[in-house]
């Protein structure tokens, strides 16, 4: 039979190539026609419309796809480690806030251990969280910074809620 005849290589002959190349020419018509009988409302520009064989919308070009959701994380109240052992990502929240602070204060590391009375070092493995202050620690580089300890903490309670 020409049409399943293969070659001397054991590819297929050139017949059962169209062939095989017709099939996959009518299936993929198929799907581009049932796929453009259905209407989507883009989710960028909320144009509704046509599904295209692209998925891209006809006037943003954005893809039309549903992006994926991602649940947001549950809310944790702010409470020292100490007193609650699950909520431990103050070792994450807190190295950031405090370098972000101390640049938004406009003060080096050596200046701020100057202002505050905290050694260099101490605020350096502090900013990078190899350390992590003792609530009067934080006190004096939260003074040292022109704030106080409470706002760094609320800093905090954003960053870790975000
Ligand atoms: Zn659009």
């Amino acid at each position: 039979m020409a049409g399943v005849a293969t070659g001397s290589g054991g590819l297929p002959s050139n017949t059962s190539f169209v062939l095989v190349r017709q099939a996959l020419r009518e299936s993929q018509s198929q799907s581009r026609t049932s796929a453009s009988r259905e209407t989507i409302r883009c989710p960028h520009c909320r144009l509704n419309q046509f599904i295209t064989s692209t998925h891209r919308c006809r006037r943003c070009h954005h893809s039309v796809d549903p992006e994926p959701v991602f649940a947001p994380p549950p809310r944790q109240p702010l409470i020292p480690r100490a007193v609650c052992p699950i909520f431990h990502n103050i070792d994450l929240a807190l190295p950031p806030i405090l370098l972000w602070m101390r640049l938004r204060s406009g003060l080096s590391q050596r200046q701020l251990a100057i202002q505050s009375g905290v050694n260099r070092i101490n605020i350096s493995m502090m900013e990078n969280g190899s350390r992590m202050p003792t609530a009067e620690t934080l006190d004096r580089l939260a003074r040292g910074m022109g704030t106080n300890a409470g706002r760094i903490m609320l800093a905090v309670e954003y960053l870790m809620n975000s």
